[in-house]
């Protein structure tokens, strides 16, 4: 059997595994997401845990012929050098190969950048002060993976599984630029990676891709219009099962998908409201009066949040963006549409 996936559990997250339809080179076996490391100061070892559930689904680490990264996030990209060390190849969307190649260095760098962001779109000092030491403490581990094991996603349009299925990559930029999520068309089975999640509402991040090369002046990549656009093609897609990056496995795809609509759909209005009722306004503002109860160290993910509703008003027209004196960017709504519903 093929589908269901074989499935490695570390901590919250999930690795898919799928067994390949040819195994000539004695690598039978194909990973959806590469797990997470344990943090430094956690006593498990996460690739000991990772190998010892592979070997109880039938494979070893050197069955493996290559692992699709769905995102190039610490939590799914982490142990794709282990993997690689193993020879597998590691399969990662053009737009996140730098983070996976830098690992922890990259992410410590958009770091810094997304702290400034905040700052730009008005948060406080003593906010900005409990955002740096609340992530910043974390010993996460992600070594880097070496570039000569990452190949392009594009470079493996299809993979034909055991059973006859045929398993293809998809493009679907926005919770990272390098986003990716493989559909089992004859299946209608989807492999999600964060675009999807049982639990919660997946965020659109702050993305600086160009700072992990190094280049501190680095533009955000606006992620959450690109977000909405991929997830409306995976409703297209009309999945019957979904497996996702963390938590159980969606057998009514459906909810999901109306549930992430439908809180982006309200967010717009809220956000909308907001600017009509207050005027220009920076992000920190509407995240205050949308959030009043948020504690300081949670602030930053429903910033990001807005922000991201900041970029689909400014893609829609229906939002013009003013830097003032201040240094802060503060958002104003056109005039055709002063008075949202
Ligand atoms: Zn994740």
């Amino acid at each position: 059997m093929t589908l269901p996936p074989a499935r490695i559990v570390l901590g919250d997250n999930n690795v898919w595994a799928l067994r390949l339809a040819d195994a000539a080179d004695g690598r039978g076996w194909l990973l959806i997401d590469a797990g997470v490391e344990a943090d430094r100061d956690a006593e498990v070892d996460a690739w000991a845990m990772a190998l010892e559930q592979a070997r109880a689904h039938g494979f070893g680490p050197r069955d493996v012929r290559a692992v699709i990264v769905t995102h190039e996030h610490i939590d799914h990209a982490a142990l794709a050098y282990r993997w690689a060390t193993e020879g597998a190849r590691i399969v990662v969307g053009r737009e996140g190969i730098e983070a996976v190649v830098a690992g922890r260095a990259g992410l410590d760098a958009q770091r810094a950048l997304r702290l400034h962001e905040y700052e730009r779109h008005g948060c406080p000092a003593d906010v900005l002060e409990r955002l740096a030491t609340w992530r910043g403490a974390r010993g996460a581990i992600w070594e880097p993976c070496p570039r000569d094991a990452i190949d392009a996603a594009e470079e493996y349009e299809t993979w034909a599984l055991a059973d006859g299925h045929t398993l293809r990559l998809i493009a679907a930029p926005g919770h990272t630029p390098g986003n990716l999520v493989a559909w089992c068309e004859d299946e209608r089975a989807l492999f999600s990676g964060d675009t999807l999640l049982p639990t919660t509402i997946p965020t659109p991040g702050l993305h600086f891709p160009g700072a992990v090369t190094g280049n501190l002046g680095a533009p955000r990549w606006p992620s959450l219009p690109p977000f909405l656009r991929s997830v409306a093609a995976v409703r297209a897609l009309a999945p019957a099962v979904v497996y996702p990056g963390h938590g159980e496995v969606m057998h009514d795809p459906a909810v999901y998908l109306d549930r992430f609509e439908v809180h982006h759909e309200r967010r717009a209005q809220q956000v909308r409201r907001h600017l009509a009722a207050h005027g220009a306004s920076t992000a920190f503002e509407v995240t205050r009066a949308l959030f009043a109860r948020l504690p300081a160290e949670r602030l930053g993910q429903a910033m990001t949040e807005v922000i991201g509703h900041f970029d689909l008003l400014l893609e829609r027209g229906e939002a013009t963006a003013r830097v003032e004196d201040d240094g802060r960017t503060r958002l104003l709504l056109a005039e055709a549409h002063p008075n949202p519903k």
